[in-house]
């Protein structure tokens, strides 16, 4: 591979948490050197733009095979073609048939793509319209087994606790996803929806390095009790160090409730979309367009820059393989964007429309050296 330099642009050193200017050369799908004035046989002009580790979305549904209905999704789709470098999916497939994903996912697409595995032995296949976890569904030795099969790129277990997956299962659903987490030590992801369980028994049951997703979704029963107020439980999950993710979706995601919980102290750890077949079209459509709503509430861009990239590389350990930081020796995972001043009108999942003060616009993603153009307008 030729060695190229990119030149011009503001980087991201999350040392400081600021954007410096200087260049980046990439030499055999590896950081050769960062500072100015670099010089290579190609070059890549990154005037006006923010050149950063390469964006992780920590919450999606890529499984593309062919008995999946939402979760099928091309991870390319909302990968290097937005400008995203690395996909979790987070659950799509549990232990039944989650081998396939290396198949139908990792050997085909470009972008780095790892999963998290359900507790349910199908997985979201969305096609019965029934519950997923129920009861005789779940396995626990199933879980453990597909995890210790696949270290290399099962990162972690998934549990939806919801009834809408998991029927009266209950909080059952998520001690038996905790153990498996303990059983393969790996962090927990849970999936906060409608009650039951209630999400004050979730909370309880996370530890720190635990993931809840959804965090600030719009129905009732989630992180703000009576009169808009936190609810404890939150409060001392986050103290213990829980991770706070977002997974917008097409009903996971709202202004107000997020807002609340911004104005009251609650941190956004990390931006994920839940992009899948349902909400690509509407709602999520980009982790790039879900990035500037949250600088839309207010956050800075060294802020949602580090809850997209350097801080989902620490909860799964993706750092051993090369995200999370622009460094010398480190695999060239890098993405380029730029952010206008446009404003345009975003929607959250319960529908609520509000203009943005900036627009991010993805334009290149490099996934181990390899050089990708976003397509405009997402
Ligand atoms: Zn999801």
């Amino acid at each position: 591979m030729t060695a190229r330099v990119i030149r011009g642009g503001l980087v991201f050193d999350a040392d400081k948490d600021d954007f410096v200017a200087m260049d980046v050369l990439v030499e055999d799908g590896l950081i050769a050197g960062l500072g100015p004035d670099l010089v290579a046989e190609q070059s890549l002009d990154a005037t006006g733009m923010y050149v950063t580790p390469g964006l992780i979305d920590l919450h999606c549904h890529i499984f593309n095979h062919p008995l999946y209905n939402n979760s099928r999704l091309d991870a390319d789709r909302i990968g290097v073609s937005q400008g995203v470098t690395c996909l979790i999916d987070t659950g799509s497939a549990g232990p039944l048939m989650i081998d396939a994903f290396k198949e139908f996912v990792i050997d085909r697409q470009q972008t780095a793509a790892f999963a998290l595995c359900n507790i349910g032995s199908p997985g979201l296949p969305g096609l019965t319209g029934g519950h997923s976890s129920t009861p005789e569904l779940v396995s626990l030795a199933g879980t453990v087994k597909a995890i210790e099969r696949n270290p290399e790129w099962i990162l972690g277990v998934k549990v939806l606790a919801s009834s809408s997956h998991t029927g009266l299962l209950g909080i059952e659903a998520v001690k038996i996803g905790r153990k498996a987490a303990e059983l393969t030590n790996t962090p927990l992801m849970v999936h906060l929806g409608n009650a039951p369980p209630l999400v004050e028994e979730v909370l309880d049951l996370l530890r720190p390095g635990d993931i809840v997703t959804h965090a600030y979704h719009g129905k009732v029963g989630g992180v703000l009790g009576y009169g808009g107020i936190v609810i404890p439980e939150f409060k001392a999950a986050v103290a213990r160090g829980v991770i706070v993710d977002i997974a917008h979706g097409r009903s996971s995601f709202s202004f107000d409730t997020c807002e609340q919980a911004l104005q009251q102290g609650m941190p956004v750890h990390t931006i994920s979309s839940d992009l899948h077949r349902g909400n690509i079209d509407r709602y999520v459509v980009s982790l790039a367009r879900t990035m500037t709503k949250f600088r839309t509430l207010g956050m800075t861009l060294a802020q949602v820059v580090r809850a997209t990239t350097v801080t989902p590389a620490a909860a799964l350990g993706l750092g051993q393989h090369g995200f999370g930081k622009i460094e010398i020796g480190q695999a060239a995972n890098i993405s380029v964007f730029r952010e206008t001043s446009e404003q345009r009108e975003l929607e959250d999942s319960e529908g609520e429309v509000r203009l943005s003060n900036c627009w991010i616009e993805p334009v290149h993603a490099m996934v181990r050296g390899r050089l990708y153009d976003a397509e405009a307008n997402i």
